[in-house]
């Protein structure tokens, strides 16, 4: 019987219930084709600030380290807000991702045909979108050197930060983007501002050389402006997009509203040894402790992990399935909901899912 060890990091606000129905959803999967998940939980983010002191213990990053996947719910709430910046539920995150080499991140943006109406664009437009964007996550403009802000001899100050990379850091992502696009449709998109940025020239240049070694994949560039007007008025044209980490992170809350509903998305932090897996929304501790969170991002990060930590496609799909016949079926929790469908709380959703599974 395989075995797979997964470090199960909820974290704070709706963490801890989202996380609970997407291990539920693991077990039924584990049951299902006789596989072992070992699962052991850790506290991170507020709740380890509150028990620790600090946001991520060592071993707690032990722990991560030592498993074969990381599944993460959210940190941060109110109640952590005025901490200093090094001690924020937040650093946890960054961390993790540096500790854990993920330099990574994928965010598939998925139109399901029930939940269509939910986004705010027509629904001929987006009907059929399958989008998966690739971030880079540890370089570029959010960790260049110099950066900071300097007072100037006349008052004012003066503020900077710096775009970087080597080729080295492009070639790996470029080589994750045109993998994950062999196991998609094939089409790989890399954005940039190669006409203004010289950082960005390189990374085209290098994205092009690596694309040598994958001919079966076509391969189209795209400057950053015309991309995120590109993904409003026809997105059905993507399949993987590429591109730098600070470009990444807001065309991928860009795609991920082309669906409309934040609590469906998962994400996959990848590079090092072990995958980090997560919703793309927050602790959302608006709705914490009511039993209304939807699990379903979560869920899906878990099939994200079956597919990309231990190559577990089939079983990756019948999670899938599962979320989309239960949608197929009426099911929605309230941030989804429509009119003339079955309203259910995060637990319920939970169950369904697993009955699916199990079907
Ligand atoms: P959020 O994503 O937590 O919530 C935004 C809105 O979406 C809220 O109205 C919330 O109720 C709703 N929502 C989010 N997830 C939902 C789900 N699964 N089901 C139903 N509704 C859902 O963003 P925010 O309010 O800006 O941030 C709240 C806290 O989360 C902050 O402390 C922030 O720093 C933190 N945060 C953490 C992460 C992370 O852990 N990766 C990401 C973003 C924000």
């Amino acid at each position: 019987m395989s075995k797979y060890k997964i470090a199960v990091l909820s974290g704070d606000g709706i963490g801890p219930e989202i996380v609970g129905e997407a291990v539920k959803v693991l077990r039924a999967i584990g049951k299902k084709y006789k596989i072992c998940f070992e699962t052991k939980d850790t506290l991170v983010g507020g709740a380890s600030i509150d028990k620790y002191g600090i946001p991520l213990t060592d071993e707690t990053l032990k722990l991560a380290k030592e498993s074969d996947a990381v599944l993460l719910g959210a940190v941060g709430g109110p109640k952590w807000e005025g901490l200093d910046y090094s001690i924020r539920p937040e650093r946890a995150l960054l961390a993790l991702r540096k500790e854990l080499g993920l330099f990574a991140n994928l965010r598939p943006a998925k139109i399901y045909p029930v939940l269509a109406d939910a986004s705010t664009l027509k629904k001929e437009v987006i009907e059929g979108v399958d989008i998966m964007v690739i971030r880079e996550l540890t370089g570029g403009l959010y960790f260049g050197t110099p950066k900071g802000v300097e007072k100037l001899p006349d008052g004012t100050e003066r503020g900077v930060n710096t775009m970087v990379y080597t080729t080295s850091e492009i070639e790996r992502i470029a080589r994750v983007a045109f993998d994950v696009a062999r196991k998609r449709r094939k089409k790989v998109t890399s954005v940039d501002k190669a006409n203004v940025l010289e950082t960005t020239e390189l990374w085209r240049r290098v994205v092009i050389n690596v694309h040598k070694d994958y001919q079966d994949i076509e391969l189209n560039h795209m400057y950053v402006d015309n991309c995120a007007m590109q993904l409003v008025r026809n997105p059905k044209q993507f399949d993987v997009i590429v591109t730098e980490n600070m470009f990444g992170d807001i065309l991928s809350d860009e795609a991920a509203m082309l669906t409309g509903s934040i609590g469906m998305l998962p994400s996959a932090s990848l590079g090092g040894k072990v995958g980090m897996y997560e919703p793309i929304h927050g602790s959302a501790p608006d709705i914490a402790g009511k039993d209304i969170a939807n699990p379903i991002a979560t869920i899906l990060s878990v099939a994200m992990m079956l597919k990309f930590s231990f190559n577990l496609g089939k079983e990756a799909d019948d999670i899938e399935k599962a979320v989309e016949n239960v949608l197929n079926k009426g099911f929605r929790t309230q941030d989804i909901k429509q009119e003339g469908m079955k309203v259910v709380g995060c637990r319920e959703m939970g169950n369904v899912i697993v009955e699916e599974i199990e079907r």
